[in-house]
C-alpha cells in the first residue's frame, strides 16, 4: 500500500478499499518508525482531524480526485497548526496564523497534511546538509545526501514516508533531489505557483511545485497548486489548467534538444551513461534527438550566485528578533539585540549568502556585480529561446554526478554551487524543468545510486514536459523502483 502512487491511492479511496484515516495512519506509522530525519513536525492528531474531513467528504460524494490523498509540505510553506521552520533556528518555534496559498489550495481540494518536511536553511543549499534540523539521509543508501534544498520532501517520497510532497526550486531545488532520490519532481514557469506563503529566499526565482513516483501523479498536484493568486504580485493570471488531461502526448515527431554544454567535462560517466540511454529510449518512441548549444550554461554559476544572495540578504533582513521567531536571550541595546540575533539564529551558509548579497548591492559594487549578472541573466534567458526555435524540448543531466557521501563536501561551498550547473539557468530564465528518474550510477560501496533525466520546457509548458514525462514512464520502470527495504 505504501509503495502506491497517488493515482493509485485516489481509486482505492473512491471504491472505498481504503479510508483517508487509514492511509494517513499508514504513513504517520511509518514516518514515526523512519530513520530518515525527513520531517521536522509531525501532529497526529491534526492530521487525522483532516483525514476524518476528509472520510466525511467521501462520504457525502462531495470529494474531488485528491480528497483523502496524503501530502507532506516542505517547510518552507507556512502551514497553521504545524510550527513553520524553514529548516533554521531563527524560526524554531515560529507559528504561521495563516496557511501558503499552495497549502489553502491542497487543502480545500481535501488533501491531508502529514506533516512538514526539512530543508537546507532557507532552501539555501544541494544536500539538505544546511538545516539547523540536522540532515536528511538517502533511502537508496543511506550514507548519501538526499540532494537539496527539498532534501526531506525527496527522500520521505522515495522513503515511502509520503506518496507526495510540495518542494520549492530556486536554482534546482526541486529537480536535483528528485533526481538524486529516484523520484519525479517539476518546478513550473515562474508566476505559476503561488509563492503567497512561502518562505522566501530569492523572489526572482523561488518557485513551488510538486515531488511524487510519476509524472502523472505531479500533473494531478500541480493541477491543485497552480493559478492566479493577487496576494503574490508576481502570479500569472492564466485561464486554470488540468495538467493530468494533457498526459497523453505523443512522442513521435518530437525534437529534443540536446544541449553540448550538459555533456561536457565534470559530466560523471555513470550519469552520462544512463541519460545518454534515456534519450535512446525516446528515439525508439519515435524523437529525433537535435544538437542544441547554451553557450552561457558556465556563466549561471556566477550569475545565480550574485542574484541569489543579494535576494536573499533583502527578503532575510526581516528576521530581526522584533518582528518574527528567535531573539537573542541577553543584550545591551537595540543593535547589540540585532546582531546577536542574527548571529545565534542563522547558521553558517545564510550567513554566507547575507555577506555575499549585501557587497555585491553596496555602493561601489552594485554596477559591477548585480547589474552584470542582471544582464547576463537576460542573454541566458535569450539562449534558450534561440534553442527552442530548434526543439521541442531540452534534455540532459539534472546533476553532474549521483548523490555524494553525507559530510564529504561540507566544508567546500564551491564544490555544492558547482553541482547546480545544469539547473540554474533553468531558474534564471523562469522556464519550467522537470527531473524522472532513468537510472543508476555507482555512488557508494553499499548500494547503487539514482540518476534523473532533465527536461525543460518553453514558458507555460508544463502539461507539454508531463506528458514527454508520462510517455517514457510508460516505456520504462525506473519510476518503480524503490530502496532496499522499502
Ligand atoms: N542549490 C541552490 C542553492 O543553494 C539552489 C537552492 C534552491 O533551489 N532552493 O541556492
Amino acid at each position: 500500500m505504501h509503495t502506491k502512487t497517488l493515482k493509485q491511492l485516489s481509486a482505492l479511496l473512491r471504491d472505498k478499499k481504503i479510508s483517508a484515516t487509514e492511509l494517513a495512519q499508514l504513513y504517520l506509522t511509518r514516518i514515526g518508525q523512519s530513520d530518515l530525519n525527513a520531517f521536522t513536525s509531525i501532529d497526529a492528531a491534526l492530521t487525522l482531524e483532516q483525514a476524518r474531513a476528509a472520510d466525511d467528504r467521501i462520504a457525502k460524494g462531495l470529494a474531488t480526485e485528491l480528497t483523502g490523498l496524503p501530502i507532506a509540505h516542505k517547510d518552507i510553506f507556512v502551514t497553521e497548526g504545524w510550527r513553520s521552520t524553514a529548516g533554521s533556528r531563527m524560526l524554531e518555534n515560529y507559528s504561521s496564523p495563516f496557511d501558503a496559498t499552495v497549502v489553502e489550495q491542497f487543502r480545500k481540494a481535501g488533501i491531508v497534511t502529514l506533516g512538514k518536511l526539512n530543508c537546507d536553511e532557507f532552501a539555501m543549499g544541494s544536500s539538505n546538509e544546511n538545516s539547523y534540523f540536522g540532515p536528511v539521509k538517502n533511502p537508496w543508501d543511506k550514507t548519501a545526501v538526499p540532494g537539496g534544498s527539498s532534501g526531506g520532501s525527496a527522500a520521505a517520497v522515495a522513503g515511502a514516508l509520503t506518496p507526495a510532497a510540495t518542494g520549492t526550486d530556486t536554482g534546482g531545488s526541486i529537480r536535483q533531489p528528485a533526481a538524486l532520490c529516484g523520484v519525479s519532481g517539476i518546478k513550473p514557469t515562474y508566476g505559476r505557483v503561488s509563492r503567497f506563503g512561502m518562505i522566501a529566499f530569492a523572489s526572482s526565482l523561488d518557485q513551488g511545485g510538486p515531488i511524487a513516483r510519476t509524472a502523472e501523479d505531479c500533473a494531478m498536484l500541480l493541477s491543485a497548486m497552480a493559478g492566479f493568486d493577487e496576494r503574490d504580485s508576481t502570479s500569472i493570471e492564466r485561464p486554470p489548467e488540468d495538467f493530468s488531461l494533457a498526459v497523453q502526448n505523443d512522442i513521435k515527431g518530437l525534437k529534443i534538444g540536446v544541449p553540448r554544454e550538459y555533456f561536457g567535462k565534470g559530466l560523471a560517466t555513470d550519469v552520462e551513461a544512463a541519460i545518454r540511454e534515456a534519450l535512446r529510449e525516446y528515439e525508439k518512441l519515435g524523437a529525433t534527438l537535435v544538437d542544441i548549444s547554451l553557450p552561457k550554461t558556465e556563466l549561471s554559476i556566477p550569475v545565480y550566485y550574485v542574484i541569489a544572495p543579494a535576494e536573499a540578504s533583502s527578503n532575510l533582513s526581516r528576521f530581526d528578533g522584533v518582528r518574527y521567531g528567535h531573539r537573542a536571550a541577553e543584550y545591551t541595546d537595540l543593535s547589540d539585540m540585532y546582531r546577536k540575533t542574527r548571529s545565534e539564529g542563522f547558521g553558517d551558509e545564510v550567513k554566507r549568502r547575507i555577506l555575499v548579497g549585501a557587497y555585491v548591492l553596496s555602493h561601489g559594487y552594485y554596477d559591477a556585480y548585480y547589474v552584470q549578472a542582471q544582464k547576463i541573466r537576460r542573454l541566458i534567458a535569450e539562449d534558450f529561446q534561440q534553442a527552442f526555435k530548434q526543439c521541442d524540448v531540452i534534455m540532459g543531466p539534472v546533476a553532474p554526478t549521483v548523490a555524494w557521501d553525507l559530510g564529504s563536501k561540507v566544508n567546500d561551498p564551491l564544490a555544492n554551487y558547482l553541482a547546480d550547473i545544469f539547473t540554474l539557468s533553468t531558474s534564471l530564465a523562469g522556464l519550467p524543468g522537470m527531473s524522472i528518474p532513468c537510472g543508476f550510477g555507482q555512488g557508494g560501496k553499499n548500494a547503487q545510486r539514482p540518476v534523473g533525466l532533465q527536461l525543460i520546457g518553453n514558458y507555460f509548458e508544463e502539461a507539454k514536459l508531463l506528458g514527454i514525462a508520462h510517455q517514457f514512464q510508460l516505456a520504462t520502470d525506473w519510476h518503480t523502483r524503490h530502496p532496499a527495504g522499502i
